[in-house]
């Protein structure tokens, strides 16, 4: 399981740390809040903006992304569920069947009406061509990215298929996630309590470091190829 810290050494800064310049925006919760989206075209047209601005447009995989394709390729890697919503694993190679990702992907656009599906970029393309709040072609609805945005239910589904994955794992990997946020943290915890061998690679301290059979606090891009390379022999 990942989060915001595997995506750090590709330049992507996590959104709770500090200095971004959307987070100087008094404004920039209601960006990523379903009801004020819903209900004001201005707020739509600043939360493409945002996304727009997202390093993670033309952010690369780091040498973390690749090493779990590797592990995956070797057999050894069952579910990767990850935080990101930044495509940085599908990117790398990892196998979408076995993607999870917990928060969703910026990258694909749904109509709120009628289910379509578009891209971000296509979005960003008709907004360049003049467009302020671009609309779903085929039945006027409002379109937004395949996000979780705050006041939105997680995928069910995503969530039910995490579980499982984790109540079977024999060896469960957390990487770069502080394991603060749920449904992340429980997780963990599930696995664990179901027997898996819990490895948490993380800077900073967890509220789970107790419960991990090892915690490795060295640099992800590093720390992950290494620790791939033993679960592989
Ligand atoms: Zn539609």
């Amino acid at each position: 399981m990942t989060g915001a810290g595997i995506s750090t050494e590709s330049g992507i800064p996590d959104y709770r740390g500090p200095g971004g310049v959307w987070r100087r925006d008094p404004d920039h919760e209601k960006l990523v809040t379903i009801d004020y989206y819903l209900a004001d075209p201005d707020i739509r047209r600043r939360s493409w903006e945002y996304r727009r601005a997202s390093p993670a447009r033309d952010a690369e995989p780091n040498a973390a992304h690749r090493a779990l394709v590797e592990l995956e390729r070797a057999g050894r890697l069952d579910r990767l569920i990850t935080q990101n919503v930044d495509g940085l694993h599908l990117k790398a190679g990892s196998d979408p069947e076995r993607v999870l990702e917990l928060h969703g992907n910026m990258f694909g656009v749904l109509c709120l009406g009628c289910g379509a599906r578009s891209s971000l970029e296509e979005a960003l393309a008709r907004i360049d061509a003049g467009e302020q709040d671009p609309a779903c072609l085929a039945c006027g609805g409002i379109l937004k990215t395949t996000t979780v945005m705050f006041g939105e239910n997680l995928s069910q589904d995503v969530i039910a298929e995490a579980a499982e994955a984790a109540e079977r794992a024999e060896v469960f990997v957390a990487v770069g996630t502080s394991l603060q946020v749920m449904p992340a943290a429980s997780l963990a915890a599930l696995a664990e309590r179901n027997g898996a061998r819990l490895i948490i690679v993380n800077a900073e301290p967890t509220p789970y470091d107790e419960l991990a059979a090892e915690v490795i606090r060295d640099p992800i891009g590093e720390a992950v190829p290494r620790l791939v390379a033993r679960l592989m022999a």
